[in-house]
């Protein structure tokens, strides 16, 4: 993934040189900026990993970013060690988005400024800002997705003309509980899918519709796949009922449930694969989308986001507050946190190359080879 777009934009806002005033007393050189990211098992976070160190880099800072295998007292320790090395700012990806008081208490206690990063860090005074993507939204746009996928609306988010009768078998699929996001992304998807189950015109026939029965803990694949085998054995054999949609809040967990569904024999003579939703425009997925495989993902640039994150450690380390394009509503249970949301955009084989090749995100290459 490039990262080159950050540096024109952060020179455009005068953020080179800008840690001079960090507090630091060394002269040119900014502080040190801890950086933590939850995992490497979603190219995403490698890819906003780095593009918040080069970021970071070109407006004169040192970084210390870490992964944490998706492990909460590996990320509660790293963050430690970087408060205990005198970072001056800290960029948070939360695994678990309560299980890090002591280490925001620590934060607080040394005047550092917390910048929750996609995910909402909860239940902590301790945090000043929160840059992410707009998460409802995200859910909309994935059901939104899946009834264009189904032919029940156009590619204009209208009521089709032709719109087939029905009714359609959908799953329903959520990401990891202690993520704040997955509520988010479930609760936007139900808003645009809710009136079609009402109606009759979708039908879950495993009747998992909840979010604590639909959700996969720590966004695992296997968690994923394992659950669509369950489903399809539990639901769908024995019978003639076969599944047209599924909901699927991530691409990693999209290729998941679509190995189970290619297992069982979709794709394969008159067994259509079904319609299947995503998140993140991954290059594995990328490819299965133009293979006709996965049918859509939602398209998060992360290089904007990491430059928002940037952005938001250049102003506090100048002594500034970032400023923020919704206070309303990220509350994290403690308060509101003041938040800058960016916008996201649904990919279908129709727009692939215009949205993610011609920008840059992923090259040809990277998506006729899925890595
Ligand atoms: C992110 C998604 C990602 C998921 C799993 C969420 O918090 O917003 O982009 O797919 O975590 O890593």
């Amino acid at each position: 993934l490039a990262t080159g777009a950050l540096a024109v934009s952060l020179t455009a806002c005068g953020g080179e040189g800008a840690g001079g005033g960090a507090g630091g007393g060394d002269g040119e050189e900014g502080g040190l900026v801890g950086v933590a990211m939850p995992t490497q098992t979603y190219e995403r976070w490698i890819a906003d990993g780095n593009a918040v160190k080069s970021g970071l880099e070109e407006a004169g800072y040192e970084v210390d970013l870490q992964f944490a295998g998706d492990d909460i007292p590996t990320q509660q320790q790293q963050i430690d060690a970087m408060i205990n090395k005198g970072a001056e700012a800290l960029i948070v990806a939360s695994i678990d988005g309560t299980a890090l008081g002591s280490q925001l208490e620590a934060a607080a206690a040394a005047d550092i400024p917390v910048i929750s990063y996609d995910r909402l860090i909860r239940d902590s005074e301790n945090v000043d800002f929160y840059v992410t993507f707009d998460n409802y939204q995200v859910g909309v746009q994935q059901g939104t997705s899946l009834l264009t996928g189904l032919g029940i609306l156009d590619e204009n988010g209208e009521e089709a003309a032709d719109a087939p009768e029905g009714p359609f078998n959908i799953e329903l699929f959520a990401g990891s509980p202690d993520d704040n996001n997955a509520g988010f992304f479930f609760d936007g998807a139900m808003s645009v899918l809710q009136p079609y189950i009402d109606d009759k015109t979708l039908v879950v026939p495993s009747g998992q519709t909840d979010f604590g029965t639909v959700a996969i803990q720590r966004w695992e694949q296997e968690g994923a796949q394992e659950r669509m085998e369950n489903l399809l054995t539990s639901t769908y054999t024995g019978n003639d009922e076969t599944i047209d949609g599924v909901l699927a809040p991530a691409d990693v967990l999209s290729r998941g449930i679509l190995t189970a569904l290619q297992n069982a024999g979709y794709g394969e003579g008159d067994l259509e694969i079904p319609v299947v939703t995503g998140q993140d425009a991954e290059a594995a997925s990328a490819k299965l989308i133009q293979d006709d495989v996965q049918y859509s993902t939602i398209f998060k640039d992360t290089r904007l986001l990491a430059e928002q994150a940037v952005i938001a450690a250049t102003s506090f380390l100048e002594g500034n507050e970032p400023e923020a394009n919704d206070t309303e509503t990220y509350d994290n249970g403690v308060k509101v946190v003041p938040s800058y949301l960016l916008p996201t955009v649904i990919v279908t084989k129709d727009n692939l190359e215009a949205e993610l090749i011609d920008s840059g995100y992923l090259t040809e290459d990277e998506v006729a080879s899925g890595q």
